[in-house]
């Protein structure tokens, strides 16, 4: 199983898995109610399909009881699997949802690997960091929710809960706003050559779609919105936000644009408070991420509205003046009821403890430690080990570096804590699309490492067997 479940007491004992599984609950439970409405539509992709059957007789029966069993933890869950039925145990409807993925994954190894034959045991298990994450980039190619719904099932799947969305970038803006349609008809396709435009976007119904299956699936969806810099998609649709407006157009070569949004502008600043909340408010999880990464300062340095801000303000240098327009939209959002998400960089611009640091760059050690000494939470996504656009095997030639399985299996999340484990909320892995222009592609370069970081994630640490585990379990990952 993957991650492996913290406590497995195994008996010496094996039964057929029967023909049909009855599924028993307390019918008085709302929760229940709730939770078994997810069971009935499992099959989203096909994932588990033939779990839970095999071709012999007789009837099995899974109870989902409501019930204290002394687990550590509020999202845990205790199964008792014996011959006669299969007893699951947990105090709130998360820990019943990661025992039934405990279970599709024995259905499935039984059934695939062990003739039908499953042991008779008792699993108790809990999470260790309370976010297990993956990224999808959806800027540099364009996913919908054909793509973004079967990514999610694999994270569900691996008891993984947050799906940072990458939604813009100077490549493109992937989300339909009424207030703001200029966004997607300019913002939303670039030019490949003469005759041919590449991109897409999220219509209401996709992202509908989208959010109603991954509430099933117990996945919160975090939207970035990439500013001040990464914002070219955005300053094709609306050019005076530039500091030097010209007519742009969403790049289409990779890379970092030197043009970024005018922080000295206060019509621009006011369309960025409209355009986070007019975001913010599709979704409804309680967190944003405002990107804040690689944003160069050369036009700031030259642009007479950003001098005269930071001369006004008082402001130390361009850094800080980004670190003002992270707080002015930081306060916007937190009106609305959302914590900020930024990459590390923003801990550079002088940033208040709230926000939520991305620690991503090289092993991540030095953000980490800043982060906790400003007092932020944060979330680990070193390149050096979580960004699967990386390639996985040393020798072939590829753009970044390497990031073996083995090296993500290394990643001790306790290196990153400086004496305040409780600021490190977890982990992510990071998917960054330049190079992967198909959906299949994408699945290529997540599989096998997804596994390692799932697992660490869940436990805190990847077990050595990990690769012999993979093997049984990844075809089930269709
Ligand atoms: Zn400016």
């Amino acid at each position: 199983m993957i991650p492996k479940p913290k406590q497995i007491e195994l008996f010496d004992e094996y039964f057929q898995l029967p023909y049909a599984v009855k599924v028993a609950y307390d019918e008085t439970d709302e929760l229940m109610d709730d939770l078994l409405m997810t069971f009935h539509r499992d099959a989203y992709t096909d994932l588990w399909v033939d779990a839970g059957y095999s071709r012999r007789g007789g009837t099995m029966q899974i109870e989902f009881r409501l019930k204290d069993v002394g687990l550590p933890h509020p999202e845990g869950y205790e199964l008792r699997i014996s011959k006669n039925k299969i007893e699951c145990y947990a105090t709130d409807v998360l820990g019943f949802h990661y025992a039934y993925q405990t279970l599709l994954q024995l259905f499935y190894l039984a059934l695939n690997h062990d003739k039908g034959m499953l042991q008779v045991q008792t699993i108790r298990d809990w999470p260790s960091y309370p976010w297990r994450g993956m990224h999808l980039d959806i800027s540099r190619h364009f996913y919908d929710d054909e793509e973004i719904i079967p990514y999610s099932s694999w994270m569900a799947a691996l008891k993984m809960n947050q799906l940072h969305l990458h939604l813009s970038d100077d490549q493109g803006w992937r989300l339909e706003l009424e207030r703001f349609p200029e966004l997607t008809e300019k913002g939303a396709w670039r030019r490949i050559d003469e005759y041919t435009m590449y991109g897409g976007y999220l219509d209401e119904f996709n992202l509908d779609e989208i959010l109603g299956v991954l509430e099933e699936l117990r996945i919160n969806v975090v939207p970035e919105i990439d500013l001040p810099g990464h914002a070219m998609a955005i300053l094709s649709a609306y050019p005076q936000y530039a500091c030097f407006p010209r007519d742009f157009e969403p790049l289409s070569v990779w890379g970092i644009s030197e043009d970024i949004i005018c922080a000295g502008n206060d019509k621009a600043v006011a369309f960025l408070k409209e355009l986070v909340l007019e975001v913010s408010d599709l979704f409804p999880g309680p967190y944003f991420h405002i990107g804040g990464d690689e944003a160069p300062k050369h036009r700031w340095k030259e642009c007479p509205k950003c001098q005269k801000r930071i001369k006004d303000l008082g402001l130390k240098d361009e850094e800080a003046l980004q670190g003002w327009l992270i707080r002015e939209l930081q306060q916007t959002l937190e009106q609305a009821g959302k914590t900020i998400m930024g990459w590390d960089e923003i801990l550079d611009t002088g940033v208040d403890e709230k926000p939520i640091i991305s620690v991503w760059r090289g092993d991540g050690l030095d953000a980490a430690k800043l982060a906790v000494e400003n007092g932020n939470r944060f979330v680990i996504c070193p390149n050096q080990y979580l960004y699967f656009d990386w390639r996985a095997t040393p020798g072939k030639k590829g753009p970044h570096g390497v990031t073996s399985l083995e090296k993500v299996m290394s990643l001790n999340p306790q290196d990153y804590c400086f004496g305040r484990p409780d600021l490190l909320l977890g982990g992510q892995a990071n998917m960054w699309t330049e190079h992967t222009p198909e959906f299949s592609d994408v699945r290529r370069m997540i599989f096998p490492r997804i596994f390692a970081a799932a697992e660490i994630f869940w436990n805190g640490k990847a077990e050595p067997d990990l690769p012999e585990r993979i093997a049984r379990l990844q075809e089930a990952f269709k």
